[in-house]
């Protein structure tokens, strides 16, 4: 990138912060957001920081009609000390261009970005919620702003990054949650977009959650999309199985998302000695496991709840209550010692966080 600048113009009236004891998800945006264009002459060009607001889009614009869109989603936190920090944002970054790889969308400078997320959130960092378990929820993203109806890649995008005070997850401790196991709708399938964080998957997995979400399960449990038997996440969360003594997590094969909550599970897990493995697990197996008393535990992972036990598993309609319905050890102690990274209250032995200063 030849303009490595940051062009900042202040918001002339700050809104008023919210109570952070009402904070829900992804409602009210902070006084700034950050914008980068990019040309096919000028590549990406003319970062900003501005007041946040609407933008003006053409209504032929390439995302609107063929869904040419890539996101991310990460958090800053304060800790005990005041100070603010996020929680591994080079992966993101990284997972962005990767997605982005997927969509035929033009690469970001990785060092540009990262600074540019940083700075946005230093400007509006009064917004970050200092109550236990409150955030600040970051969302960059792209969008194809070509005026074209062609089916081509745009030669216009814009990089954006807005911020969302959020309330805590859980209001009293971790809750296991009900999940029903889908057997009719699929997510993703190799060689698809499910390894790309892209808006089209979150569309085409709307009916399914509302489906079963009318029957009081919080999610679905996906299954592979060609023989609907092996296992593959849980809505936006990868998901991982206790079974006599050993954690299974499916494999990254092409149509999951590879979670960064999932990857610093697996590298706690390792540092902890505990025996973890990426393989493939169908469905039957859990259920067997269930049957013979040997399935202790099952937990999903993502930025938003960081960790969510799985109380109940529902497939063809058999019910299978796990752990009594109760959180699993080994789900509290991520839960507690990830939590306890991201809020600055234990020392961060990996090296995730990376302060505002
Ligand atoms: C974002 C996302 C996840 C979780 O990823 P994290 O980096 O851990 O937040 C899992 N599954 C899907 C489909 C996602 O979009």
């Amino acid at each position: 990138m030849r303009d490595q600048n940051i062009r900042i113009e202040k918001a002339t009236t700050l809104k008023e912060k919210p109570d952070p004891t009402t904070l829900e998800f992804g409602t009210l945006f902070t006084d700034h957001m950050f914008i980068l264009d990019y040309t096919e002459e000028l590549g990406w060009h003319d970062g900003r920081i501005v007041p946040y607001g609407p933008i003006e889009l053409d209504p032929s614009a390439t995302s609107l009609h063929y869904g040419q869109t890539v996101f991310e989603g990460l958090k800053a936190y304060v800790t005990k000390d005041d100070e603010v920090q996020l929680f591994r944002p080079d992966q993101n970054v990284a997972r962005l261009n990767r997605s982005s790889e997927r969509l035929r969308i033009p690469d970001l400078d990785v060092d540009y970005s990262t600074k540019a997320i940083k700075e946005l959130v230093r400007i509006d960092k009064d917004w970050v919620p200092k109550e236990k378990g409150t955030s600040l929820y970051i969302r960059p993203f792209i969008i194809a702003t070509e005026a074209h109806l062609g089916v081509s890649p745009s030669k216009n995008y814009k990089f954006i990054v807005i911020l969302s005070p959020v309330g805590a997850y859980y209001k009293e401790g971790i809750n296991p949650v009900k999940i029903a196991v889908e057997n009719e709708y699929v997510r993703a399938v190799e060689g698809g977009t499910g390894e790309a964080k892209t808006g089209g998957n979150y569309a085409a997995s709307l009916v399914a959650t509302e489906i079963v979400s009318k029957k009081g399960f919080a999610q679905v449990l996906w299954l592979d999309g060609v023989e609907k038997k092996y296992i593959e996440e849980v809505g936006s969360m990868n998901v991982f199985f206790k079974i006599n003594g050993e954690i299974i997590t499916p494999d990254l094969h092409g149509s999951i998302l590879p979670g960064i909550t999932r990857d610093s599970v697996i590298k706690m897990l390792e540092h902890w000695d505990l025996p973890v493995i990426e393989r493939r697990i169908s469905m039957q197996e859990v259920y067997d496991a269930h049957q013979n008393g040997t399935l202790e535990e099952a937990f999903g992972t993502g930025t938003a709840a960081v960790i969510s036990p799985i109380g109940q598993l529902t497939w063809n309609n058999e019910d299978m209550i796990i752990n009594n319905g109760q959180t699993g050890k080994i789900a509290k102690k991520l839960y507690d010692s990830l939590t306890g990274i991201q809020y600055g209250e234990i020392e961060d032995i990996f090296n995730w966080t990376v302060k505002i200063d």
